[in-house]
């Protein structure tokens, strides 16, 4: 077996990477986010999202979502776009007439069998950098003969639960991590494996963030990581770097925000707002 290169990741590892503005930027030059999910009672995930990938950078965000949330997310986050799939209730036909950036596929999307359906196809014409979380993740566990049709070096964020549906279950952390490298390896892609300290391996590459805390273990802060890593992208960071350097804002943002909040009292919503402040601690 080859040797797994290992990396600690603080900001000194994520400030090379870091792409400065320039006085005269526009917001075309940081690309469209299209963020693809929700269903009824989960309209909330696309919303938190949206937020986080505007909030890192992203200059335009879209909502694909069921026509239930078209409101909700309308009001309670003005900066997005929203379109609105033809069912009620669930992703049924992903169809869109923009050219996203990037696309993040799962965060609250359920697994109808339209919504598989509506992904396959949608995966056999895409050609845009993808994230995937969530039940986009349980589908793809579920549906293996997709995991051949995703676009080179897409990032998937499996909590452990989800890792375990989709590599299968491990006798000890060795054995899960040499699980999750062959997986990565085999479908080249950037596994982000989350937890108290969140790995991420590419190419048998490990690199082992140390931001975070346990306020992080709430309704929600998947999402917002989902929705960091997809603004990372549409700026136009690789999608590993983007993994890397999401990854450890997340964690950075939820440290600054416990300062105030606490472990207990930490929402995802704290952390989206404490995004700004762990990108201005870089410096
Ligand atoms: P999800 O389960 O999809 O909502 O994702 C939870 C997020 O919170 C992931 O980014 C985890 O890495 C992070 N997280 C959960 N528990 C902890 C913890 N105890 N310490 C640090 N980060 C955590
Ligand atoms: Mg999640």
């Amino acid at each position: 077996t080859t040797q797994t290169e290992t990396e600690l990741i603080s900001k000194y590892e994520v400030l090379p990477n870091y792409r400065p503005r320039d006085k005269f930027s526009h917001k075309g030059q940081f690309g469209h986010s299209l963020i693809i999910g929700g269903s009824y009672g989960k309209i909330g995930a696309v919303t938190l999202a949206s937020k986080a990938a505007l909030s890192t950078g992203a200059g335009l965000v879209t909502a694909f979502i069921p026509k239930c949330g078209y409101q909700i997310l309308q009001t309670a986050f003005p900066e997005a776009m929203v379109i609105t799939d033809d069912s009620e209730t669930t992703i049924t036909n992903i169809n869109f007439d923009i050219e996203p950036t990037v696309i993040a596929f799962g965060v609250g999307i359920g697994k109808h069998v339209e919504t598989v359906k509506t992904f396959e196809a949608f995966l056999k014409t895409n050609k845009a950098p993808l994230v995937i979380d969530a039940d986009g993740l349980n589908i793809l566990a579920e549906n293996k003969g997709l995991l051949k049709l995703l676009p080179p070096e897409c990032v998937l964020t499996p909590h452990p639960k989800e890792l375990e549906r989709l590599i299968g279950a491990w006798a000890n952390d060795f054995e899960k991590l040499d699980k999750a490298k062959a997986f990565a390896e085999k479908y080249k892609i950037v596994l982000v494996i989350k937890g108290a300290n969140t790995i991420t391996i590419f190419n048998n590459k490990q690199f082992v963030n140390t931001t975070g805390n346990p306020g992080l273990a709430t309704a929600g802060s998947g999402d917002v990581l989902t929705g960091i890593i997809t603004g990372l992208i549409s700026q136009g960071y690789h999608t590993l770097s983007a993994a890397i350097f999401g990854v450890y804002l997340h964690g950075k943002a939820a440290d600054i925000a416990v300062e105030d909040s606490g472990y207990e009292s930490l929402l995802a919503t704290h952390v989206i707002e404490n995004i700004g402040k762990a990108i201005v601690d870089l410096f």
